[in-house]
């Protein structure tokens, strides 16, 4: 986020001076201006910025996060709670793949750590249900003001697959997918891909958007709001599972990529132009029945 003010340097009239967490620079003409050239309330300012730059959530920094994930994952792969891999390889995650998502243990929760490049920018926390009551209280936890964040673990894959929850995105990441999702569940989940500008090529190209959302109401909603915006979608539908980590938990995993393979080709496909003709024609019941090619 870049801030812009007045530049003290000319006569400005709209801000042209756009602060950054090391240099200033100025749009009206003055060009890059060092930091300790500003006045005080400016170089403050500037400061503060820098600051909540490098806040990760819970009074962390992203330094001290970062360390802490580290600890975290060795105490799963080679520590204390080493024990607990199984809960994760019955979901499918085995050692090898909790290294590559650097997931962790800090004692009583799974740590899934919202990884930017190789930065560290947030965590997640899962109840582990061997040490807290499963029923005590909810399933998730984010450190105290860490920011809905995007997670996703794959960003080379193929394709671009919209889903719910972190469990949902490292699976379809296993079978190769660039899977996508968000740190605080799916009503903020199509407002934060627009924010990060995950969708804009897929609008302007007409291209279909993959979706594997949960098949409750929620995730359905998730469909809805992306062709109202403008987009063709495929939604992924399997049978007799709530969401994506239920449907694969039921196939080995040398048989997830062919199971991929078969939600892209058999998912339902909706445009906006059927949405808006499905709505007049019979409203939602009968574009949930739409399925067209
Ligand atoms: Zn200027």
């Amino acid at each position: 986020m870049v801030v812009l003010v007045r530049c003290p340097y000319h006569e400005d009239s709209t801000p042209s001076l756009a602060l950054y967490r090391d240099h200033a620079f100025c749009f009206g003409g003055c060009g890059l201006v060092p930091l300790e050239w500003l006045p005080e309330n400016l170089r403050e300012l500037s400061a503060r910025q820098r600051e909540t730059r490098e806040r990760a959530g819970g009074g962390f920094t992203r330094e001290q996060l970062r360390v802490l994930v580290e600890a975290w994952c060795w105490n799963l792969l080679e520590g204390t709670r080493r024990h607990r891999l199984s809960w994760l390889e019955d979901r499918g995650i085995d050692a090898q793949a909790a290294r590559r998502f650097r997931l962790g243990h800090s004692g009583a929760w799974f740590t899934i750590p919202v990884l930017q490049g190789r930065e560290v920018v947030g965590v997640r926390f899962r109840r582990d249900p061997y040490y807290l009551d499963e029923d005590e209280g909810p399933k998730y936890r984010n450190p105290k003001g860490q920011p809905v964040l995007l997670y996703r673990p794959n960003p080379g894959g193929w394709p671009l697959v919209v889903t719910e929850g972190e469990f949902d995105a490292m699976l379809l990441c296993l079978a190769g997918c660039d899977a996508v999702t968000a740190t605080a569940g799916a009503g903020s989940l199509v407002s934060l891909l627009e924010r990060e500008g995950i969708l804009g090529r897929y609008r302007r190209a007409g291209s279909v958007l993959h979706v594997a959302t949960d098949q409750d109401a929620a995730g359905e909603q998730v469909v809805e709001q992306l062709v109202r915006r403008g987009f063709r979608v495929c939604r992924w539908r399997w049978e007799g599972a709530k969401d994506v980590s239920e449907a694969l938990a039921r196939v080995p995993r040398s048989q997830w990529s062919s199971r991929v393979r078969r939600w892209i080709r058999e998912g339902e496909v909706w445009s906006p132009r059927r949405e808006r003709k499905g709505l007049a024609e019979g409203g939602l019941d009968a574009r949930c029945r739409m399925v067209a090619g």
